[in-house]
């Protein structure tokens, strides 16, 4: 079995216990890493805080360079990064190659936005001059989901070295092998060691050690909304900044008038991504009822062309990431059939011949979702669609305002007027129109509005999240 290291200070630390890493299109074991705890996390802060004290005194000039070289890097070995972020995730081959070359991007991004990020000057009265200027946290935590690590390991840690700040991460336990591979490339890149320590484990030992230590000065948490409630609690505690990416129950929402050549696949792409485990899966169809009938049945033709196999197959969909998500996603499904929905495509999970002893679930369409059930509410991460229809504009906003989630939605319109209004009103932190995400969009501040949580990453926006502002004032 292949022992992984945690990259602790520039060197590589195991620990005498060990998690294992599946493979969650065959449900093998891939690899085991380290166990961290208490002391692992103390090592790890200890030798970012030192680290610190350097990096952000560090020539913006000289920090964007290596963040271009670390970037070089991830691009050179791209197909390696693909491949093994499909192996631990189960996602296609081409999604986890695309998503190495987002991770690229990031640090190509932050290293250009970092050096035009300038404070700016106050003209208060002509005998005082006030000018005000950047300055990093200091040691930063992150903690991040196994749905896209590598993506969200640079959306994450791409900002905050470029804006000075040094980091541990901490990937989840299902996926954390590209992290690990990443904190070595960046010292290849030339990146001093304990600026970037990550720390593998549990949530519950490894996760709370790091969000909980004395030392760190922000937390960026990826996950689900319970965990984000601990997080904001130990952050709370210690009184330090926190930006939390949550989960969601995005819409899109179809009016009578849109272009079915353009929704039906935007509609399909948004539920099948990663098996649907996306933090901005359109997981809800809202559609008119004048369209609903011939919309169901192109998605339902459209699911059952589906092609579906191991990650490394490169097919269109993949496994779930474990045993425990498909029972939870298919307890869900019984939950619906109970309540009256109607399933009409899918809804097993699939075994045998290629599926082996993968954790593979049939794309699954389920119409007639009353908004209030358990399917119409809360967050399934599963290739699972629920439909409800709505009768004209109003009832669509209140039913794309009707969870307690508002990360992303997707409307298709022709109608320039219904396209601004449903932006205005629907409660999300990105709305789409006539398309569905952003290719990654790396540029595009992100976050979520209500329980999909607080501050934003990405964009411009995201070097805000890994900086404080202070105001200096002179008089003169
Ligand atoms: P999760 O269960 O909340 O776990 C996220 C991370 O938190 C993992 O690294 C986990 O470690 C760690 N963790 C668990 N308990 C902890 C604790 N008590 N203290 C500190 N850390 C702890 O989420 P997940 O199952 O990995 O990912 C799915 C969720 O992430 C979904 O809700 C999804 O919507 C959300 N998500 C949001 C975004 C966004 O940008 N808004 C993006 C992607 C995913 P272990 O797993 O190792 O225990
Ligand atoms: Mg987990």
């Amino acid at each position: 079995m292949k022992q992984v290291a945690a990259v602790i200070n520039g060197e590589s630390i195991q620990t005498r216990n060990t998690v294992a890493v599946l493979d969650p299109s065959s449900g093998e074991v891939i690899a085991e890493t380290p166990d961290c705890g208490p002391a692992e996390i103390d090592l790890a802060v200890s030798a970012a805080r030192r680290a610190s004290h350097q990096w952000r005194k560090v020539a913006v000039a000289d920090r964007a360079r290596i963040l271009r070289r670390f970037a070089q890097l991830i691009e050179r070995d791209r197909d390696d990064l693909g491949h093994l972020e499909a192996l631990q995730t189960g996602k296609p081959l081409r999604q986890a190659r695309r998503d190495a070359e987002l991770t690229a991007r990031y640090f190509d991004f932050y290293a250009s936005a970092v050096e035009t990020h300038y404070g700016s000057s106050i003209p208060l009265n002509a005998d005082t001059m006030i000018f005000t200027q950047w300055e990093p946290h200091g040691v930063t935590a992150h903690v991040i989901p196994w749905n896209y690590p590598m993506q969200i390991f640079a959306r994450t840690i791409a900002p905050a070295l470029a804006m000075g700040n040094c980091c541990v991460l901490k990937p989840a336990e299902e996926a954390p092998l590209t992290a690990l591979r990443l904190a070595s490339l960046a010292l290849e890149a030339g990146l001093p060691a304990g600026a970037l320590n990550v720390v593998t484990g549990y949530g519950e030992t490894a996760g709370a050690a790091l969000t909980g230590h004395s030392d760190i000065d922000h937390i960026s948490f990826t996950g689900s909304v319970e965990v984000g409630r601990t997080i904001a609690r130990a952050a709370a505690n210690r009184v330090i900044p926190v930006t939390l990416e949550l989960g969601g129950k995005s819409p899109n929402i179809v009016f009578a008038d849109a272009d079915m050549e353009r929704a039906v696949p935007g509609v399909v792409n948004a539920i099948l991504q990663m098996a649907g485990q996306t933090c901005s899966a359109g997981s809800r169809l809202l559609v008119h009822e004048s369209v609903h009938d011939i919309l169901v049945e192109r998605i339902q033709q459209a699911f059952a062309n589906v092609t579906i196999g191991p990650a490394l197959s490169d097919l269109t969909l993949g496994p779930l990431i474990s045993q425990a998500q498909r029972s939870r996603v298919l307890s869900f499904l019984d939950e619906a059939r109970g309540n009256g929905a109607k399933i009409v495509a899918g809804g097993s999970a699939l075994n045998g011949g290629v599926f082996g002893e993968g954790f593979f679930l049939q794309p699954t369409l389920i119409d007639d979702v009353d908004p209030d059930s358990p399917l119409g509410q809360e967050e399934v991460f599963g290739p699972v669609l629920a439909v409800t229809r709505f009768r004209d504009i109003d009832e669509a906003v209140q039913f794309a305002n009707g969870t307690d989630y508002g990360l992303v939605a997707g409307v298709w319109t022709r109608d320039l007027s219904t396209a601004h209004r449903m932006i205005r009103e629907v409660l999300a932190g990105q709305v789409f129109v006539n398309t569905y995400g952003a290719s990654g969009g790396v540029e595009l501040p992100f976050g979520g509005f209500k329980r999909s949580g607080y501050g934003r990453e990405k964009g411009a926006e995201g070097l805000r999240s890994f900086a404080q502002i202070k105001t200096g004032v002179v008089a003169l």
